[in-house]
């Protein structure tokens, strides 16, 4: 529907409507000409409650006005996702070199053409007594990723073009049993012997149906699907849209089947529970042809719906085929040219405490190795060390539609982000590679590309804070001031006085900062918005507490920091025996005291290659508690048999640090 339709059906200008709107928990941007139809119809039907909750917020918002007052006005700026620091302080009105030393005591130290991104501008702009605000607009910049996604597979030579693993994607309504169907599907692929059928949980999965691998994407619920769809990234190529057959069309299968519809996804559906004796697939059929004007194929129509029960394992193939049939069907939209530099989506990123920022990126063209140099929207977040597949297995290569846990990046990237490998041979690798330092073997935990790259020790918790009264505002900023140590910070990100905004929910999310309220309420659609970006508000009407979380949140992050003690390296001359589970190897100790039971990583060409257990060690055929540099030894090597003469073997222990403040 038009927004301006919109408009006229509730008798409001269309300025008045994208005013609106986002209080309401639909921020489609003021540049935005139409609004989707589900959307459209929630707002009319639900118009006068609307009216009644925007009257109440406003009048807490005048209320909370008086008291703000209190506090100097700060200097709004607003600003795109990444800023060039002279252009920053163009907008906000300081001259160039403020700006530098303001990053510079942040740590950061670029020149002025460099660009900062919104976190760390919204840091400074704290410093500064100005309020950075992300543009709305951003979005549109967003979909240029998605296009250029589109774009970079469009502008492949079409003979490089290859068929890969059509990507699936599993929603519906919330208990209709999308994650029993995930665990379903991948339990019945689990080969025989392998390790017990224990997967990592990495966000995506990937089995084998006829012959045919099939990536799923183990992201029940629509939050990621949404993220990465309101990035403009179109991940999957099919959908699976769960119903309960004892339950039918639900809210949520609505909504799913919208954003499936949006993204033009060729779908099934999954009619699960029928093991129930209240399942009725008749009733769900035609409330699927009634409700959403979808008619399966047994009536004539063309989308097919297979009766499944997630819980007995029953319909799993059917499914299956029909997953298989919709990829055939698509076959032409399904490729990816194998041989270029890797571009893929991530579908999960975090925080792992041995062994840093981890992200899953599912491939989408190309093929991406370790040692490669991975860069979100131009800026490198660093080099790829070590990559493992679903089964938490080293691998060496992944293929488009392959999803990929990695680690070694200095920098976290975001859900939704669209990631690309810069070749080191292009022009645009050579003026970056500099950047990124030649080791990239150090654990290195941190969320801001800038900062990672100078190894800054202190890390931060960012924090959007509101109070009642400007004297809680001052008690709870002293009281978390004294939590401030040398490695671990409080960083302010925002604070106001008054209930929470939604402008509050996107500074937390583009600052990943905590959400605390002391005294605050928060109204619905702020609530909406924050269960939608997977924030908590957290509330508090004790000191103690709202500082405690805090505490909590630091030491967190300084239980991070330590993950592993390097032992030494050892270079190998010799591999003496080689069975299905190891190796016995002897090498030359290049550096440092190498002690049994340990842990070990293969190196080749700047890249680890596989991982496993340095489980004995020998000097002159005795068996040694320590072998010192420049010793010759024998090794027993617990892990993939894939130990090469002129390798290295990176030994080290992992340490858990868990220190409190
Ligand atoms: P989700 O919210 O869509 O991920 O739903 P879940 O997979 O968590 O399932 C919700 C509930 O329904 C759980 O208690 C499941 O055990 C149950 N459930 C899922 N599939 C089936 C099924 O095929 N038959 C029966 N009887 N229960 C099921």
């Amino acid at each position: 529907m038009n927004v301006t339709e919109l408009a006229r059906k509730l008798k409001i200008t269309t300025n008045e409507l994208f005013d609106v709107l986002p209080q309401l928990g639909f921020d489609i941007g003021r540049r935005a000409i139409k609004i989707n139809d589900q959307a459209a119809y929630k707002i009319i039907n639900n118009w006068s409650v609307y009216q009644k909750q925007l009257a109440a917020s406003k009048l807490v918002a005048a209320e909370s006005q008086v008291t703000a007052e209190a506090l100097p006005v700060k200097k709004a700026v607003t600003i795109p996702a990444a800023i060039t620091v002279r252009e920053f302080a163009a907008l906000s009105g300081f001259n160039v070199s403020k700006i530098l030393t303001e990053l510079m005591k942040n740590g950061i130290f670029i020149s002025m053409n460099e660009k900062i991104d919104f976190d760390a501008a919204s840091i400074i702009g704290q410093d500064l007594n100005i309020n950075v605000i992300l543009d709305q607009n951003e979005q549109t910049a967003d979909s240029q990723d998605g296009n250029k996604l589109k774009n970079i597979i469009a502008s492949q030579d079409k003979s490089t073009l290859k068929p890969r693993p059509p990507v699936v994607v599993v929603m519906g309504h919330v208990d209709h049993g999308k994650t029993k169907l995930l665990d379903a599907i991948r339990a019945t692929q689990v080969m025989e012997g392998e390790a017990c059928g224990i997967t990592q949980h990495i966000g995506a999965y990937q089995i084998e149906q006829r012959g045919q691998l099939i990536t799923f994407i183990d992201t029940p619920g629509h939050e990621v699907f949404t993220a990465m769809r309101s990035r403009g990234a179109k991940v999957a190529d099919v959908a699976i849209l769960v119903v309960a057959a004892d339950d039918g069309v639900k809210p949520q299968t609505v909504e799913a089947y919208h954003i499936i519809e949006q993204a033009k996804l060729p779908f099934v559906v999954a009619m699960n529970k029928i093991d129930k004796p209240e399942a009725d697939i008749d009733k769900v059929k035609s409330e699927l042809s009634n409700q959403l004007n979808i008619t399966p194929d047994d009536w004539g129509g063309k989308i097919m719906c297979v009766p499944i029960s997630a819980k007995e394992k029953t319909g799993i193939d059917k499914l299956l085929d029909a997953v298989l049939f919709i990829t055939e069907m698509e076959k032409d939209k399904i490729v990816a040219n194998p041989k270029a530099a890797a571009v893929g989506t991530v579908i999960e990123s975090k925080i792992d405490k041995g062994e840093g920022s981890i992200a899953t990126i599912l491939i989408q063209n190309g093929t991406l190795r370790p040692g490669e140099i991975i860069c979100f929207n131009n800026q490198p977040l660093g080099r790829v060390r070590m990559m493992k597949d679903y089964k938490g297995e080293i691998v060496v290569k992944a293929t488009p539609s392959m999803p990929v846990r990695i680690s070694g990046l200095k920098a976290s990237p975001s859900i939704g982000d669209i990631v690309e490998v810069i070749r080191a041979n292009s022009a645009a690798a050579k003026m970056r590679l500099g950047k990124i330092k030649k080791d990239s073997f150090k654990p290195s935990i941190s969320q801001r590309p800038a900062q990672a790259e100078e190894g800054i020790s202190a890390k931060y918790v960012n924090i959007v804070m509101r109070a009642d009264v400007l004297g809680s505002i001052e008690a709870l900023e002293e009281a978390l001031e004294k939590l401030n140590t040398a490695e671990v910070k409080v960083k302010i990100v925002k604070k106001g006085l008054g209930n929470f905004t939604e402008s509050d929910i996107h500074t937390a999310l583009a600052s990943k900062a905590v959400v605390l309220g002391f005294n605050v309420q928060t109204n619905q659609a702020v609530q909406m918005l924050a269960r939608e970006k997977n924030i908590i508000i957290n509330s508090f009407n004790i000191i103690y507490e709202f500082v405690d979380l805090v505490k909590q949140k630091m030491e967190g992050l300084l239980a991070k920091q330590i993950s592993r003690k390097e032992l030494g390296v050892i270079k190998v001359l010799a591999v003496f025996k080689t069975t299905a589970s190891g190796q016995i190897v002897g090498g030359k100790v290049e550096s440092g005291l190498i002690e049994p039971n340990s842990k070990m990583e293969v190196i080749r060409n700047d890249a680890v290659v596989a991982g496993g257990e340095l489980v004995g060690l020998q000097s002159g055929r005795q068996n040694v508690t320590t072998v010192a540099q420049d010793q010759e030894c024998g090794l027993e090597f617990k892990g993939k048999p894939v130990i090469k003469i002129g390798d290295v073997l990176r030994v080290y222990r992992e340490e858990k640090n868990i220190k409190e403040l």
